[in-house]
């Protein structure tokens, strides 16, 4: 099986790229954040968001699954609930962040995703799929751009859906966010040794698009 892995921090334009670059060579693009996000939710859900010890105690009561479409597209379920369009608030960015420093958290995903890449040629994106989570992957890319980049990038988008936020408040969540990704003592966001790094600060979407294809054809002939 072909697995590629695309790892960077928020708002870097991954999951697009990805799913873009999925669509065009006939792979499975999988957004691991959305299991953090699950995760978080569920935790919020029962007020055990401030204490890591409720977080972990839930974990045993918690089924995540990922399901595909024929096109594609990525569907999370809670325990059978699809909770797909409930994790994208920033609320839930937030709580992704804080639950997915939690050991017991990341060993109980590691398996569902393993298991989908053993079985499918798949892009995945997250932040320790080059790392942790396939380290045999090929190419492992490191994808990422400015704070301001991002923060401009994911402003726009959550305008465009409705949400109340400023530029500034964005710019703060990427910043707070990238800092907690780093720093964090297990599988903190940074580029293994052997990744590419793919830098999207310049580029448009459909730049960075066929940029990442390339990569990946170049590897994987
Ligand atoms: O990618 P997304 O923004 O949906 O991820 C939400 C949060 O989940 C990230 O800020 C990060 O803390 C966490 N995450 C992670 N490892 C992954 C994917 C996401 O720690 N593989």
């Amino acid at each position: 099986m072909i697995n590629v892995a695309i790892d960077g921090p928020a708002g870097a334009g991954k999951s697009t790229i990805a799913k873009a670059a999925a669509k065009e060579l006939g792979f499975i693009y999988v957004d691991t954040g959305a299991l953090y996000r699950t995760i978080a939710l569920n935790s919020i859900r029962n007020h055990a968001l401030d204490d890591n010890e409720k977080i972990i105690a839930l974990l045993e009561s918690t089924d995540v699954k990922l399901g595909f479409a024929e096109d594609g597209t990525q569907c999370v379920f809670l325990n059978d609930e699809d909770v797909s369009s409930l994790i994208r608030t920033p609320e839930i960015s937030m709580g992704a962040s804080k639950v997915s420093a939690i050991p017991q958290v990341r060993e109980f995903l590691l398996s569902l995703q393993r298991d989908i890449a053993k079985n499918n040629n798949v892009i995945m994106d997250g932040r320790d799929i080059a790392s942790v989570i396939l380290p045999n992957a090929n190419p492992k890319i490191f994808l990422f751009a400015s704070p301001e980049c991002r923060a401009e990038r994911r402003y726009k988008e959550l305008i465009e859906k409705g949400e109340y936020v400023t530029y500034e408040e964005v710019l703060a969540d990427v910043n707070q966010r990238d800092y907690q990704d780093s720093h964090r003592e297990i599988a903190p966001l940074k580029p293994t040794e052997d990744s590419i790094l793919a830098d999207t600060s310049k580029l448009t979407l459909e730049e960075s698009i066929n940029f990442i294809i390339d990569i990946i054809k170049e590897n994987v002939q």
